[in-house]
């Protein structure tokens, strides 16, 4: 049942094994609508695997996802192994759950315009008109409505990640999550993407954030959570986090290495 506080995304024990690698271990998270979560930890900790996992864009071995109240099923197979149960929830849910990755991902023989317009054009089954519309909305929500026209090749990177975030932002998704957006990107091109999240952040969006940013998580986090070997080890406030107060030792090495 539906109550004005329930979370948006409620994770419970999510376990992902990559053969006898335990890449995700067990973790629980709940995501408040509009809430801005940022994750962080060193290379290989689980972090991407985590955000793929809530996508299903990996298959969990252990563990229930649950967005906006309804549980998403697994279930076992004659040979022992789990599977998603309801490939069409799992589209649906999917369209809801908009993502954003280190290397954009853009459709390279599309048109900016015609790479926002693929999802609700293909998944959505919207009608060209009503794509170009949604489309023409997303790419002035980030700026780039003059790039309309041109091919991702032709596009900085930080434009490149302005078209994959419109291009998740079509979907008209309740949730965002970002691997890394910036991590593949010059200095100077930075600023541009997070400009972008930040306005979504504005406007409410709930989002799980990667980054090893530190600037941008202690200005937008409502929570910042460290993982290391497929745990949370720690979460808290930016506050709790940037001032010292962890008393954790490894969280303040790894801060310290990349601050
Ligand atoms: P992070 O994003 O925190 O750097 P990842 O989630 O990418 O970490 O990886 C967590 C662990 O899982 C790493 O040890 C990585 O090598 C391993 N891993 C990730 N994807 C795969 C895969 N498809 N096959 C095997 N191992 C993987
Ligand atoms: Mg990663």
């Amino acid at each position: 049942m539906k109550t004005a506080n329930q979370p948006l995304l409620s994770l419970k024990g999510i376990t992902k094994r990559f053969g006898a690698l335990t890449a995700v271990n067990g973790v629980d998270l709940d995501v408040c609508p509009g809430e801005i979560v940022v994750i962080i930890g060193p290379s290989g900790s689980g972090k991407s695997t985590l955000l793929r996992s809530v996508n299903f864009l990996e298959e969990i071995e252990e563990g229930t996802i649950t967005f906006e109240g309804n549980e998403i099923g697994y279930v076992k197979s004659k040979h022992g192994r789990r599977h998603l149960d309801a490939p069409a929830k799992i589209c649906e849910l999917r369209s809801e759950i908009g993502m954003v990755f280190q290397h954009f991902n853009l459709f390279p023989h599309m048109t900016v315009l015609g790479n926002v317009m693929e999802g609700p054009l293909t998944v959505q089954k919207k009608s060209p008109q009503a794509a170009r519309e949604i489309a023409l909305d997303m790419l002035a929500k980030v700026g780039l409505s003059d790039k309309r026209d041109v091919y991702p090749a032709t596009l900085s990177g930080g434009q490149k990640q302005r078209v994959a975030i419109a291009r998740a932002l079509a979907m008209r998704p309740k949730l965002m999550l970002f691997d890394e957006p910036t991590s593949a990107l010059d200095p100077e091109l930075i600023g541009e993407v997070f400009d972008t999240i930040r306005s979504l952040g504005k406007e409410g969006m709930t989002m799980i954030i990667v980054t090893h940013q530190m600037g941008f998580a202690k200005e937008m986090a409502d929570r910042v959570i460290f993982m290391e070997k497929g745990s949370f080890v720690a979460q808290g406030t930016p506050e709790d986090f940037f001032s010292n107060q962890m008393e954790h030792e490894r969280i303040q090495s790894f801060l310290n290495r990349i601050m």
